[in-house]
């Protein structure tokens, strides 16, 4: 069980997904036939995603052709629905979940550095559309985090409501805190089990917005902090 923010391994999304997580873009093959996309939103990654509204939305670029379809960079080539045999690609699986109407739940993990990740919730499929980006096409997916990530009508229900809401910290924000903080804890050192805590919790006023609001706790420190939370 993972609640937003908190920071794995990739070793860890693979257990929790029941497979080996090697693609970006994994159309229903989570543990419970969920959908889980990998995003990245570092300078140096080959797709373009972003978080926006303070979390609350991604848009999540689609991915480009199988380098052995085509000459020379998959770049110049737009991002295809279809494969050659007429069979949808995951771009094409997602693109047609996101345009019937059914609004699916997708789980989104965030890359922090190489073999880091973050949890960055479960989010319904909104749309998909074809993008100009310079000579070519790329797919776009938006995304729309699901507002109560713990069971809906329990007394617990509104303080889950803003625990989540609490862990909406943009990614430089996380970028600089796991770099500031070492990828350790900052009370006990571990590097196991780690999240991002609010050093004055967003009840009281804090921001999720300032790196000088968020550090590092282990799971153990966090528990005792606030209040735990399952996925649905
Ligand atoms: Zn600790």
């Amino acid at each position: 069980m993972y609640a937003p923010g908190d920071i794995i391994s990739h070793t860890d999304i693979c257990l929790f997904e029941g497979f080996t997580v090697q693609q970006g873009m994994n159309y229903h093959t989570g543990h419970d036939n969920t959908s889980v996309l990998l995003m990245s939103t570092a300078n140096n990654s080959p797709y373009d995603d972003e978080i926006r509204d303070s979390g609350k939305v991604i848009i999540y670029e689609g991915h480009d052709t199988r380098k052995d379809l085509v000459d020379g960079s998959a770049k110049n080539y737009d991002q295809p629905l279809h494969l050659p045999s007429g069979r949808l690609t995951a771009n094409g699986k997602f693109f047609e979940s996101a345009n019937s109407g059914i609004r699916e739940i997708v789980r989104v993990y965030e890359k922090i550095k190489p073999g880091i990740w973050t949890y960055n919730g479960a989010f319904t499929l909104e749309k998909a559309w074809l993008e100009d980006v310079g000579m070519r096409k790329v797919v776009k997916l938006k995304l729309a985090i699901v507002p109560e990530q713990g069971s809906v009508g329990s007394v617990e229900h509104s303080a889950r409501k803003e625990l989540h809401q609490t862990r909406m910290i943009p990614s430089k924000v996380k970028f600089q805190v796991f770099s500031r903080d070492k990828g350790e804890c900052v009370i006990c050192g571990s590097t196991n089990n780690l999240h991002y805590d609010h050093d004055l919790p967003f009840s009281k006023g804090g921001t999720s917005l300032l790196a000088e609001n968020i550090r590092l706790l282990c799971a153990i420190l966090v528990f005792n902090n606030s209040v735990s939370m399952s996925l649905p």
